[in-house]
């Protein structure tokens, strides 16, 4: 990347730490201040235009303790988290979580009612069973039996888990012991809104971040212009530089991708199954819509929608944002499966024009 207020909002994000790390570190102007590293078992990366309070090192050490808090609550990658406590747990009484847990878990739950069950937080069970969960399983190319999927499905569902708030406590109960909630597609939007929310309260103006491609901006880049994030062209799918396929000014907003063409998993006779499951059927979504970005005011809020609009499909997920004024940008293969269209709602018009 020549342009370092160019940021790639990628689909895989391990390419793109190492090509923020290597191309931005080296042409960083003087004004700003970068950190970056790994959190969730993906990567963050903070831009700071101007002073941050204690500098560099002040930055990166109020990133790692944000990061570290969440990673405490609701990472599936940290054994001792408290969500992977409650994973565990096979006791269907309330069990103790911490206020952010219940945020984070009730907008998720909000979202996912109002997308008919599309984005599914308890939809661990499938995805452990299709081998995109924290353990890989290898079937060797064979996909789970319509038992297994009948059996992983009677344990999904938004009504079987319930938050319970209290003035100094939460709560979160599940009706059914195997019930397993997997934080994955809202936790790096999460991140994203935490980090912003520390860089505010530090007071800083102009700020861009990023947790595995869910990104919050605020103000200015250097050159006092708005941020400008790429939307990635699939077709480059296995280069590791990336095409862009669109720019999009996120006027202060947060944006994040949903994609299922980089993190996939290679069955037999070349089909490939998506990290994406459609909690209706318990399987891989296989429409043709390879990546839906949405824009709104909270990354946690554009994380869950994106991903319940990748299960949708490019059609509904148009209607849907359509319905409710919500900006989308979706990329779908062409009829001929030789290329990809591009389709995006009304709303979106405003953040495809950049000054
Ligand atoms: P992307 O990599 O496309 O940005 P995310 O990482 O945000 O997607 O979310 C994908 C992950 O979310 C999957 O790996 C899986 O753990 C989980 N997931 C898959 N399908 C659903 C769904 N329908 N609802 C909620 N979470 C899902
Ligand atoms: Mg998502």
């Amino acid at each position: 990347m020549k342009n370092n207020n160019f940021i790639k909002n990628v689909l895989f994000t391990a390419v793109l730490s190492a090509a923020v790390t290597g191309c931005d570190f080296a042409s960083a102007p003087k004004d700003e201040i970068h950190s970056d590293g790994k959190t969730m078992g993906t990567f963050f990366s903070i831009t700071v235009v101007g002073d941050y309070p204690g500098g560099q090192k002040g930055l990166d050490r109020d990133a790692e303790e944000v990061l570290h808090k969440i990673n405490k609550d609701i990472s599936t990658f940290d054994k001792d988290s408290v969500l992977s406590k409650f994973n565990r747990s096979k006791s269907t009484e309330p069990f103790p979580i911490t206020q952010d847990m219940a945020d984070v878990i009730i907008e998720s739950l909000r979202v996912g009612n109002d997308l008919n069950g599309a984005t599914d937080i308890t939809v661990g069970p499938l995805v452990n069973l299709w081998g995109f969960g924290p353990k890989k399983v290898n079937r060797d190319g064979n996909p789970p039996t319509l038992e297994e999927i009948n059996l992983a499905k009677a344990n999904t569902g938004l009504d079987k888990i319930h938050v319970t708030i209290g003035k100094d406590s939460a709560y979160l109960q599940k009706d059914n012991p195997d019930i397993y909630i997997d934080l994955a597609t809202v936790g790096e939007g999460y991140g994203a809104d935490k980090l912003a929310e520390l860089l505010d309260r530090k007071g800083v103006q102009n700020y861009m971040v990023s947790v595995a491609g869910a990104i919050r901006t605020k103000g200015v880049n250097n050159r006092g212009k708005d941020w400008v994030i790429a939307i990635e062209d699939p077709s480059n799918e296995h280069a590791v530089g990336r095409n862009v396929i669109v720019p999009v000014c996120t006027k202060g907003q947060a944006i994040s991708t949903a994609g299922s063409y980089r993190n996939y998993i290679a069955g037999k006779d070349g089909k490939t199954f998506s990290h994406i499951i459609d909690p209706s059927t318990g399987r891989p979504v296989e429409h043709g819509t390879v990546s839906v970005t949405v824009v709104g005011p909270s990354a946690l809020w554009t994380d869950a929608v994106d991903t319940g609009l990748m299960v949708k499909g490019g059609e509904a997920a148009l209607k849907y944002a359509n319905e409710r004024n919500i900006a989308i940008y979706v990329v779908t293969r062409n009829a001929n499966d030789d290329g990809f269209e591009t389709h995006y709602s009304r709303a979106m018009h405003r953040y495809l024009e950049c000054e």
